[in-house]
């Protein structure tokens, strides 16, 4: 029991040790397992060529499937990941589940051509990235340019110069780089030309109020110009409307995935759902 004049009151919790910062503790514990416990799962996002509405890949999106809290957002877990210091782990589990599921799709005749996984900072500093990377290109035979590798405009810009040879080593390997919420990082661009990069994807942000917000339009569509004038592709994320589409390809830019095309999805539904749109055998088969 505490002692009323306080003395002994290390045993219990600092008053600032709120209900919240415990909760944090036991989601923290609980996210140490979640790989281990295969609680993680992928869904994955069409790409759309925006004038065919053809299927140009697929994004990959982790979910956590948390016994209790049920399915949890990457946008909520992937920090505390990175804070415990956990994302190397997480990160090459989803690089290379989204290789073995590439490499069933192509054993089961379907032709995606391009899978595409997100990139945390810290993967790109501490872990042996360019290793992970072409361990899981070999061991699931898939050709270096069905991946592409998304990292944040925020990481290129905060990263010392290692990290951006990291980069430099991955494009050698044959694989894709893509930037990833552009737009947001507003500042120095000048690594856009330094870096061997492939796409950029314009943050969702500003496609959402084209055709409602001028200034996001002229965001949009001068992001479309850089780009295009860097040799770069552009690629849309966060459509959910046809106006945007419109917009979009007004202006130049012929990719884009959104709600409007399609969510996230498992990689059983999203076959389901766009079977007519994947060329190969399972065409035939339905
Ligand atoms: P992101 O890579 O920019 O992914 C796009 C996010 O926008 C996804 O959220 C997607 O579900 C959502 N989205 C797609 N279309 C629409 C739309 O039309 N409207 C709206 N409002 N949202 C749309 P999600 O899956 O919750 O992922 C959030 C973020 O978490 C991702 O943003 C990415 O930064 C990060 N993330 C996801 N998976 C991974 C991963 O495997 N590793 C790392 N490091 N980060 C990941
Ligand atoms: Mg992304
Ligand atoms: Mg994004
Ligand atoms: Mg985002």
């Amino acid at each position: 029991q505490a002692k009323s004049d306080g003395r002994n009151d290390y045993h219990f919790f600092a008053p600032n040790l709120s209900a919240g910062v415990l909760e944090k503790l036991k989601l923290e514990a609980a996210l140490r397992g979640a790989c281990s416990r295969n609680e993680l799962i992928l869904h994955y996002q069409p790409q759309i060529d925006l004038n065919t509405r053809h299927l140009q890949g697929v994004e990959a999106l982790v979910r956590w499937l948390h016994p209790g809290l049920g399915m949890t957002s990457p946008a909520d877990f992937i920090p505390l990941a990175e804070d415990i210091g956990i994302i190397g782990e997480i990160g090459n589990w989803v690089l290379r589940e989204a290789c073995r599921q590439m490499h069933q799709w192509r054993r089961d005749g379907l032709h995606i051509p391009q899978v595409a996984v997100n990139l945390s900072v810290q993967q790109l500093e501490r872990e042996n990235l360019v290793t992970q990377v072409r361990e899981a290109l070999r061991d699931f035979d898939i050709p270096a340019q069905c991946l592409e590798l998304e990292v944040t405009e925020s990481l290129i810009m905060r990263a010392p110069e290692k990290t951006l040879s990291a980069l430099q080593e991955l494009k050698s390997l044959g694989v894709k780089l893509a930037v990833d919420d552009f737009g947001i990082g507003y500042s120095c661009l000048s690594y856009l030309k330094r870096l061997p990069l492939d796409r950029i994807k314009i943050d969702q942000s500003f496609v959402r109020d084209v055709g409602r917000d001028t200034n996001d339009e002229t965001i949009v569509r001068a992001i479309i110009g850089l780009g295009k004038s860097l040799g770069l592709e552009t690629v849309a994320e966060g459509i959910e409307e046809a106006r945007q589409v419109s917009f979009l390809l007004r202006e130049g830019c012929l990719s884009g995935q959104g709600y409007l095309f399609g969510m996230p999805l498992p990689a059983e539904d999203l076959i389901t759902q766009w079977r007519e749109q994947i060329p190969g055998q399972g065409n035939r088969l339905h």
